[in-house]
């Protein structure tokens, strides 16, 4: 698939924002004749932009109408258009309601407040205003998302994070004596910003870190609905292939098919070892694991391909946490949120931290105290690395998946007082 620079301009070939070229099929003859533009979708997401701003802001331009909600990823536009006016339409697209107008980079959001559309910039943190006349403007005003059941959910999570320094603070009254563990208890004290700005801060970070990676090149892989977006370092990734012995880059493909495989830890050295022997090795190089970079680890995974697999996560919290884990998950957050996408994810990091627990716990038995593991879970949950069903379905079963049953018993007894404030802050919510 043929890929241009978001913006056109642009001439340099490493600059990282691409999308695919458009491309158009026509269909029916005469009065009926219509234009598919295949790839719309695609394009849209790269733009990190509804599907239906696009074709619609299309219609406009040429004066035709549009569907703006095909069921099928059929987009259509009445009438034959040739696909590189369309692209140059595109051009006029992303000027206007993608590119922060400050910087012009494309990693922008829309938001919507008070009858303005307002293009919100992750790369300066500029907010600029999207001109009301242009007639998709209007398109857009009307045709907002609607508040779902997910805001109720986040507004009730915004309230029990206001509660968390309550909690903590009840904690350390009852007596548990934890003296060392105020300085952690700063470095996670954000009680004055708000669950958004928070959540967005450390995405932001991540992101910043990215851009920093000069040289990144390929298709700028959206992930899912935030527009963060990954690409390989060339230079990192070439040179890496080239150490690879053929034989292994034969088990890389076998590896991405165990999907359905939750076991499969007894057969050998499996790309998974391999993930966490390269952190290990990097950790051993760097004289510290908190000085290898996220943004290598990622690739590295990617490499491995295995950057969207539950297991990863079993390898990342076991690798890049130890008895420091609660200043370490504020830092690995923004990347360890781009791999955790399901509950499966969720449940490989819960595993990850019974097993990192349990071995950390012989050195450090401070780690398998109620109050450290409570606040653990509070900074997972915080972080929005694990959601409350997850945690309380975990919290109400020990199992012997990842660690021995009397292990995970203990554990698990020892997360109770923060499961019982999941459970009070819910009963709270629902009152109100
Ligand atoms: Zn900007």
């Amino acid at each position: 698939m043929a890929l241009v620079n978001v913006r056109r301009d642009v001439t340099d070939a490493f600059y990282r924002y691409k999308m695919e070229r458009i491309q158009t099929k026509i269909e029916g003859k005469g009065n009926g004749i219509k234009t598919v533009v295949v790839n719309l979708s695609s394009v849209a997401q790269s733009l990190a932009r509804p599907g239906s701003y696009v074709i619609k802001y299309f219609g406009f331009e040429l004066g035709a109408q549009t569907n703006i909600d095909p069921p099928d990823d059929r987009w259509i536009i009445n009438g034959a258009h040739e696909a590189s006016k369309l692209q140059d339409h595109l051009d006029g697209f992303i000027n206007k309601f993608v590119l922060c107008k400050k910087c012009k980079n494309p990693e922008t959001d829309v938001v919507i407040k008070d009858g303005r559309i307002v293009l919100d910039c992750k790369a300066c943190g500029q907010r600029t205003d999207v001109d009301l006349r242009l007639k998709l403007s209007g398109f857009i005003l009307k045709n907002q998302p609607k508040k779902g059941g997910k805001k109720d959910k986040a507004e009730r999570k915004a309230a029990r994070k206001a509660k968390q320094q309550a909690l903590q603070n009840g904690n350390k009254e009852n007596g548990q004596g934890s003296g060392g563990e105020n300085s952690e208890n700063g470095s996670n004290g954000s009680g004055d910003k708000n669950e958004d700005e928070d959540d967005a801060g450390s995405d932001d970070e991540f992101t910043r870190k990215i851009n920093a990676d000069a040289q990144v090149i390929d298709a700028p892989a959206v992930v899912r609905d935030d527009d963060w977006a990954v690409d390989m370092s060339e230079k990192a990734v070439k040179a890496r292939q080239s150490q690879l012995p053929s034989e292994f880059r034969q088990k890389l493909v076998l590896g991405g098919g165990d999907e359905d495989d939750d076991e499969g830890e007894g057969g050998g050295h499996t790309v998974y070892d391999t993930l966490g022997d390269w952190i290990q090795e990097e950790a051993a190089k760097a004289d510290s694991i908190n000085k290898v970079d996220d943004i290598q680890i990622y690739v590295k995974a990617k490499e491995l391909g295995i950057e969207t697999k539950h297991k990863t996560v079993l390898v990342l919290v076991q690798t890049l946490f130890d008895e420091n884990i609660l200043t370490q998950i504020p830092k690995r957050a923004a990347m360890l949120k781009q791999i955790i996408t399901s509950e499966r994810h969720e449940k490989a990091l819960l595993g990850g931290l019974e097993r990192l627990l349990a071995a950390q716990g012989k050195e450090h038995p401070e780690l398998l105290t109620s109050d450290k593991i409570v606040k653990i879970l509070h900074q997972l949950y915080d972080k929005d690395l694990v959601s409350e069903d997850v945690i309380k379905k975990w919290g109400s079963k020990a199992s012997k998946k990842y660690v021995d049953l009397a292990t995970s018993k203990k554990i698990r007894r020892a997360a109770e007082p923060f499961i019982k404030w999941l459970d009070e802050a819910e009963e709270d919510s629902d009152e109100e």
